[in-house]
Order: C-alpha cells, then sequence, then structure tokens
C-alpha cells in the first residue's frame, strides 16, 4: 500500500501518462488506418454523401444565371415529335432550322449536348444543312464522347487540331491520369469535324456510389487535351460579353484554370467539384428554366408566337434532353433524377458566376480533426461531469457541421467532416476510456484504504469482522475449518514507558511485517486494535494453526527490532488460537475462545501460544 502523497503524485503522472498515450494511439490508429487505399475510400465515401446533404440543404440559397436557358426534348416534345413526325430522333433538318431561327434573335451561345453521330436514317443532305448553319456562326457548339472502345470494334479517329486545347499546366494535377484519358471516340458526321471547331467532349465520371458530383474540364485523347462542352461554351459567352480572350488554359500552381478573373478549382484528378443549384427545373420552376423544343419548331414551321420576342437575345441556349424515355438521366448531389443537358449549364453557370466548390487540402482536414478531437480530449479529460463532457462534445460536433455548411455556402468551400467527426469520437471514447481506468483506479484505492490500517499497514478491524463473517460463511458452506490467532505484544504498555510511544509505534510495524512474513499470502493479518493483531488462517485446521501460532511466537522473540534510536530490542507476544467448528461457530464466539487462550498464554508466562485444558 503506497503512502498517500506518493499515490496523488504517481497518479498525476499516470493521469497525463494515459491520456497522452490514449490520444496518440486514438489519433495515430487512425490515422494510419487512413494511409490503406481501401480505408481511405471509404472514408470517401462517407464525405462525398456529406457533400450531397449540405448541397441539397443549401440548394434553395443558390440562384441560377438567369442568362441560361435549356432548350429541352422534354417528355411533352417526345411525345410531340412522334406524333408529328413518327420517329426520333428528328430531321437534322429541324436542327438546321433551329440554329438559324435562334440566331435571329442574337443569342450569346447555342450549345448542342446532342451527338451528330454518323446515321443511316439522316440523309446526307440534312447532315450538310446542319453542318453547315453550325459553322455559318462562331457561336453554335456541339459535341463529342470519348471512350475506351477496342480498336477491333472501331478504328480510333484522327480528330481536327482545331478541336484540341491548349493547355499550360503549371500545377503537380496530372491532366493526363487514367480516368480521362481516353483511346477512342465516337464519330460525329465529319461535315462538322471538318467545318468547325466548336465541338467539346460530353464525358463525365460518376463517383463509386453512381452520383455525378465533379465534371472533368479536360480530357486526353491521343496525348492531346479536349476541353467540355460546357467550359467552350462558358468561355464563348465570356469573349462575347466580357472581351475575354482565351488563346490557352492556364493551370496555375494552385491547380486552378484561370480564366480572366474567374477560376475553376480542379481535384487532385484533374476534375471541378460543381456547385449544384435546385431542385432541377425539370420539374420546377425553382432553378434553370426550361423551354420545350416543340415550341421553338411550332414557332418556325406553323408561325405560332408561343414565346416573348427575342427571347433568347444574349442568352446561352443549352439543348439537351429530359424526356425520362431518352434516358439521359443521371444522379447528382441534390437529385437522383437528373437530366444530363442541367449538368452542363450548372457546369457553365459555375463558370460565368465564378462559383465552383474549392475541396480545402487534406491538411487542413488533418489540423481541424486534430484540434476539434484535443479540444474535445480536453474537456472530457478536465471536467468531472458527463453530462456536460458529452454534451459539449455532440456540440463541438454539431457546431462543426454547421461552420462547414456555411463554408459551403459563402465560400463555396468543401470542408471535411467524417474524419473531424471520426476523430473527436474517437477522441471522446478514448478520453472517457482513460478516465475510467483512473477512476475505479481510485475506487480501488479509497477501498485499501477504507480496509488498511494506516500505522502498521495490516487490515483494519472493520476488514477484520467481515473477513472472519465471510470465512464463516464459506466453512459453513464447504464444510471447511479455518482458525483464528489472537496475538498481544507483552508488557507493552511499559515498553512504551520505557523506550517511548514512537519506539513503540515503529516496534508495532516491525512486528506487523514478521506476522505477514510468517503466513501464507492466502492468510489475513489485520490490527485487532491497540498492539493486539489477528490472523484468519484460511482453510486451516487447529493443528496448522497452532503450528503457525509456534512458529510466529518464535520468529518475534528471535527477530531484534530496531527502536528510534537505532538501536536493537526484543520483545515476545502471547498468542491464542481458535478454529472453526469446534471452539466457535460466530466471530464473537471464536474470538472469545481466542482471546481465553491468549489469557491462558499471558497466565502461564507469556512468549506461548495458550491452550486451554480439554
Ligand atoms: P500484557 O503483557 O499483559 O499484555 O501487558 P501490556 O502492557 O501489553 O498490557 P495491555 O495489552 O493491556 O496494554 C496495551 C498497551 O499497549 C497500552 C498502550 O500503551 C499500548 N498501545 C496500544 N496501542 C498502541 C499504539 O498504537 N502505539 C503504541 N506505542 N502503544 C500502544
Ligand atoms: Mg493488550
Ligand atoms: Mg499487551
Amino acid at each position: 500500500m503506497k503512502k498517500f502523497k506518493e499515490y496523488i503524485k504517481n497518479k498525476t503522472i499516470l493521469k497525463y501518462f494515459l491520456y497522452s498515450v490514449y490520444i496518440i494511439l486514438t489519433i495515430g490508429l487512425l490515422f494510419s488506418l487512413l494511409g490503406h487505399p481501401s480505408v481511405r475510400n471509404f472514408f470517401g465515401i462517407i464525405e462525398n454523401k456529406t457533400f450531397d446533404i449540405r448541397q441539397s440543404v443549401l440548394d434553395k440559397y443558390k440562384k441560377v444565371n438567369k442568362d441560361i436557358v435549356i432548350l429541352s426534348v422534354d417528355d411533352e416534345s417526345y411525345e410531340y415529335f412522334l406524333d408529328k413526325y413518327g420517329e426520333w430522333p428528328i430531321s437534322r433538318n429541324i436542327y438546321a432550322d433551329i440554329i438559324n431561327y435562334l440566331e435571329k434573335q442574337k443569342p450569346a451561345v447555342i450549345a448542342f449536348d446532342l451527338m451528330f453521330v454518323k446515321s443511316l436514317k439522316s440523309s446526307s443532305d440534312a447532315d450538310n444543312k446542319l453542318a453547315k448553319s453550325i459553322a455559318k456562326y462562331d457561336n453554335v457548339f456541339t459535341s463529342i464522347n470519348f471512350d475506351n472502345q477496342s480498336f477491333a470494334l472501331r478504328k480510333p479517329l484522327d480528330l481536327p487540331q482545331a478541336l484540341k486545347a491548349d493547355v499550360v499546366n503549371d500545377s503537380d494535377i496530372n491532366l493526363k491520369n487514367d480516368y480521362f484519358t481516353f483511346s477512342n471516340c465516337r464519330a460525329i458526321i465529319s461535315q462538322i469535324l471538318t467545318t468547325t471547331a466548336n465541338v467539346g467532349h460530353i464525358n463525365l465520371m460518376r463517383d463509386e456510389d453512381g452520383i455525378a458530383r465533379a465534371l472533368p474540364p479536360f480530357v486526353v485523347y491521343k496525348d492531346n487535351y479536349y476541353p467540355h462542352l460546357a467550359l467552350k461554351a462558358a468561355v464563348k459567352y465570356l469573349e462575347k460579353t466580357e472581351n475575354l480572350k482565351i488563346d490557352e488554359f492556364k493551370i496555375n500552381n494552385k491547380g486552378q484554370i484561370l480564366l480572366g478573373k474567374r477560376t475553376i478549382p480542379l481535384t487532385y484528378h484533374g476534375t471541378a467539384v460543381l456547385n449544384w443549384y435546385g431542385p432541377s427545373g425539370m420539374n420546377t420552376n425553382s432553378s434553370f428554366v426550361y423551354i420545350p423544343l416543340w415550341k421553338i419548331e411550332k414557332s418556325i414551321y406553323e408561325g405560332e408566337k408561343l414565346l416573348p420576342d427575342s427571347y433568347f437575345k444574349d442568352k446561352i441556349v443549352y439543348i439537351g434532353t429530359s424526356a425520362t424515355s431518352l434516358f439521359d438521366l443521371k444522379s447528382v448531389p441534390t437529385d437522383r433524377v437528373f437530366p444530363g443537358v442541367e449538368i452542363h449549364t450548372t457546369f457553365v453557370n459555375n463558370i460565368i458566376d465564378n462559383n465552383f466548390i474549392k475541396r480545402v487540402p487534406p491538411l487542413f482536414d488533418i489540423l481541424t480533426s486534430l484540434l476539434l478531437s484535443l479540444f474535445v480530449g480536453l474537456i472530457v479529460i478536465r471536467n468531472e461531469s458527463t453530462v456536460i463532457s458529452s454534451l459539449v462534445a455532440v456540440l463541438t460536433a454539431i457546431i462543426y457541421i454547421i461552420l462547414s455548411t456555411a463554408l459551403m455556402l459563402y465560400f463555396n468551400l468543401w470542408t471535411g467532416i467524417v474524419l473531424e467527426i471520426t476523430a473527436i469520437l474517437l477522441v471522446f471514447i478514448a478520453c472517457y476510456l482513460a478516465k475510467y481506468i483512473l477512476k475505479s483506479r481510485d475506487l480501488e484505492y479509497t477501498y485499501a484504504l477504507a480496509t488498511t490500517d494506516g500505522l502498521t499497514e495490516l487490515y483494519n478491524h472493520r476488514y477484520f469482522q467481515e473477513q472472519m463473517l465471510q470465512n464463516i460463511e464459506t466453512g459453513k458452506r464447504y464444510e471447511r475449518p479455518f482458525s483464528l490467532i489472537m496475538i498481544d505484544i507483552d508488557f507493552f504498555k511499559k515498553f512504551n514507558d520505557t523506550y517511548g510511544h514512537q519506539s513503540g509505534d515503529a516496534v508495532l510495524r516491525q512486528v506487523a511485517q514478521i506476522l505477514k512474513k510468517n503466513v501464507r499470502s492466502s492468510d489475513i493479518v489485520c490490527r485487532y486494535g491497540g498492539e493486539e493483531m489477528s490472523i484468519i488462517l484460511t482453510n486451516t485446521d487447529n493443528e496448522n494453526a497452532i503450528f503457525t501460532a509456534e512458529k510466529i511466537c518464535h520468529a518475534v522473540s528471535e527477530h531484534p527490532l530496531k527502536l528510534v534510536n537505532g538501536n536493537d530490542v526484543q520483545v515476545t507476544i502471547s498468542l491464542g488460537v481458535s478454529t472453526y467448528p469446534q471452539n466457535g461457530q460466530t466471530p464473537q464466539e471464536m474470538i472469545k475462545y481466542a482471546d481465553d487462550c491468549l489469557y491462558i498464554a499471558k497466565q502461564n508466562g507469556r512468549n506461548q501460544v495458550g491452550k486451554k485444558k480439554a
């Protein structure tokens, strides 16, 4: 049993040691687990979900740019065209007429999220007419799609020089990565490829959960960069409205594409994370304006006036499909059914309003998770109340989540949530565990303190009584004997008078040690009171108990004891033994019997084990 001061000192050291070890182990474990790709992947998937939730919460607070209009082959238009022409797709003559019709209103840009692939259904006259009207204006764009089809299936096409983009990449992002480097492409009609440079790619990558959150501004094909259709359309819009000149795309060392004062921040994979507006204007009036394409067709061919004059003036007109039967529907963070064309307009809108989402660097997440979790850990360590510390932990997490959501709304920043919350949770648990261990150790100490005699460090009287009862109970149940030795130091009053109380105390301590040394570890040595001690010998019959008593008596009388002045002195003890069950059935009876024997020992001249005559 350690002294109290020593215990407290050790306790403080242990406390800091234990907390530090637990926190370091937890954080260390977390970060080393993150070193494994599959764990990182797992965290990434959940982090993406938190992005979706934040985007869904915030989309109502974001306004789309009213210069963007979607001309859509929606369900109505699809039915209309099927009714009128008996087929889908419609003749390319119609698209040519639509271009010419729209151009009269001087739109800023017309972009087709439709691919004019080679088709037997389409006559070369219609193809020529379409290509001609696209080439006639410098603001009409159309799309091409890259893939990795085998060369046996189709021979990779050589694309005209004009289609590729000059990219100057000063960042450490590898744009020529596996995700966006393609070996093949689906050919569109050569009339378009040879007459216009306004062709952009429409490749999309979904995350593992099938949700599209980011788009690649460039893809790589035959070692050349090809820009996204939406990027080309947006750049054209900026060139027209702000006289911006972009001959080459510069990516600075921060990984941002520079478009004048606007930037497109790129992820490590070279994608741009979109800031989603919503909900989709396909079904509501709250997002991008959708004009059904049939209205344009009817205006052109039947002279009906279904839209105001100059409705498309200076607008970006994006033409695509949103009809459910045409299947160009994707899942995005804010919506599970979202038309591909609206992904494009979102991209364009992000560019012209300069509001892409910027993912903070990993170091930011590492530091914030360290800071937050250490803060929570400190609260747990310093606060006695479980309620308060768990409340602080929960509040810290909630406030952080709210803060991250606000950062996304006001600064377009994507700060991590999963790592931070995990760190908070783990450190909270770790500190709680450490605290629990320290508490139970305290409890053990308190118990020891309550059962120990301060002077001799033997068990105290209370513990002795407790153990007597316990042993009688066990003895009864298993019909097993146990014995009690009562011990009294001889002439101790005189000893005190001669050498002083201090030496008396010292001798008491030394006698206690001798007793302990001469019994088994399962025996219970107690200070009964004053200079009287008692030993409970578990599982011991009378014969063996008397033998032990004799041994102890001998040991004490032989052993030189130290006075406080350093001199040696000798004391003797008298002993009495009683054994369960023959000498008593209750603690009182057993103590009485042993005391009687002790009295006999005193009567017979002390320094001996007293025995009653049978
Ligand atoms: P006997 O041989 O008959 O036992 O003689 P005795 O003097 O030992 O008589 P008794 O057992 O009645 O005396 C107990 C004495 O023990 C009284 C007191 O002076 C001394 N004593 C009791 N507790 C302590 C203690 O904690 N420290 C010291 N120094 N002395 C104690
Ligand atoms: Mg006494
Ligand atoms: Mg005595």
